[in-house]
């Protein structure tokens, strides 16, 4: 691994971050990868992994010192998800969905509603962003949940699909249109709504084909009614705050599918160089050496557009939405073609669940869907290129 190793080695983090990262490290391979096989099995929730989590202070890596974290860089938390979907991409994608979920309140919750909620998180609680509803998936404009305003209160009508963490959130980024604001993009609009709220409901959780100990489930919201205190920002700041949170969201959604692919490409490296056929290592074989070039290449090249990327959001910059869904894309496109190719790799022993690739396969398939799908992403670079 050595060419990969070295640009591991070209990280630019503080002497704080690389203990960090160790400790992450360690508790990869002493908790999250020897459980990840019953978890993926058994599809039960990861909580002893959680709690690992929460001991090691790891969700105070994303929030500021005032509300009860330790702020690190970006980059020291993507390469804290790499290494934990490495060993578990159900448990990194429950860690990392509380880290997508919470932007939109560090960046647009008031000083209040920051000390209400985010001391939850330091001490192991979940939230949920909650966008897709059943007819609204890629175009998430055309949601249908309804805020209505009503004195003091906000009343909430609607549903929500697919949501993942959603039976174990502390509390909620519900969005949904403010029926005073005619537009219908203008009126997305965004809401708090915390655990036990009446009125809200909580579906069965979905049996998925990977990341199995990742929940997903619906939600609904019949009459369910909060304080206005609970709207972040002003009514329809809906979309100006989920565009926000994206940025930030996909890059660690590359962080996660090239932890998944560096798992498969390390596995199948270690595989062909033991397992013999015809009298030598498969390894010794031209056609599988032309595959192994291939993957390390391209897992060289999108690992290090990962970190430049990552550094760019340390640096402060804000317009990185291309540079995002390009990231997003190549690295989850990447991700399926490694795991793919690592279980052509095993041969048949790929297919049978004694080895962990094809897990690493069903585990990938779904980061070309979520955070926006790869054809949505296709276009978003496509058509930033035309010329107005
Ligand atoms: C495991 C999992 C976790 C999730 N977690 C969350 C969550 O926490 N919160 C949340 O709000 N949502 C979540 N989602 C929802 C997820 O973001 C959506 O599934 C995704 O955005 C796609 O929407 P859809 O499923 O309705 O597919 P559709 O939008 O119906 O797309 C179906 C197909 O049509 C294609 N398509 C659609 N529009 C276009 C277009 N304009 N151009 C080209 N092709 C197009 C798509 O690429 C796709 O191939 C999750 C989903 C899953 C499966």
């Amino acid at each position: 691994m050595k060419v990969l190793n070295r640009i591991d080695a070209l990280l630019d983090l503080s002497e704080e971050e690389h203990l960090l990262l160790d400790a992450v490290r360690a508790l990869c391979r002493d908790h999250l990868k020897p459980r990840a096989a019953a978890y993926d099995l058994s599809g039960k929730f990861p909580w002893d992994n959680v709690e690992e989590i929460t001991k090691l202070g790891l969700n105070g890596m994303f929030l500021p010192s005032e509300y009860g974290g330790g702020k690190m860089s970006y980059v020291s938390y993507l390469a804290a998800m790499r290494e934990m979907a490495k060993a578990c991409a159900s448990t990194a994608m429950v860690w990392g969905n509380t880290f997508h979920a919470v932007k939109p309140f560090l960046n647009f919750a008031s000083h209040e509603q920051k000390t209400r909620l985010l001391p939850k998180i330091v001490d192991g609680g979940m939230v949920s962003l909650c966008i897709t509803e059943p007819s609204a998936g890629s175009d998430a404009t055309s949601m249908k949940t309804k805020f209505i305003p009503d004195g003091d209160d906000i009343i909430i009508n609607g549903s929500k699909i697919f949501i993942t963490c959603g039976n174990h959130a502390e509390f909620y980024g519900v969005f949904g249109k403010w029926s005073e604001i005619e537009n219908d993009r203008a009126s997305i609009s965004i809401v708090i709504v915390e655990k036990g709220a009446e009125g809200l409901s909580i579906g069965n959780k979905e049996d998925k084909m990977g990341q199995r100990a990742a929940p997903i489930v619906p939600l609904s919201f019949d009459n369910l009614r909060v304080s206005r205190a609970n709207l972040l920002g002003e009514p329809g700041d809906g979309l100006k705050i989920l565009f926000s949170a994206l940025n930030e969201s996909r890059p660690s959604i590359a962080a996660h599918a090239l932890g998944i692919a560096r798992a498969a490409f390390e596995d199948a490296v270690g595989y062909i160089n033991q397992r013999q056929q015809s009298g030598r290592s498969i390894i010794e074989f031209q056609g599988v050496q032309f595959m192994l070039a291939d993957m390390a290449t391209d897992l060289a090249l999108c690992e290090s557009w990962l970190w430049r990327v990552g550094a760019m959001l340390d640096a402060g910059e804000e317009d990185i939405g291309i540079e995002a869904s390009m990231l997003k894309m190549r690295a989850s496109d990447l991700a399926m073609r490694i795991t793919t190719d690592a279980v052509q790799l095993f041969g048949g022993y790929g297919y049978i669940k004694d080895y962990p690739v094809e897990r690493y396969m069903r585990d990938a398939k779904i980061t070309q869907i979520y955070e926006g799908t790869n054809q949505v992403h296709r276009q978003l670079v496509g058509r930033s290129f035309i010329e107005k």
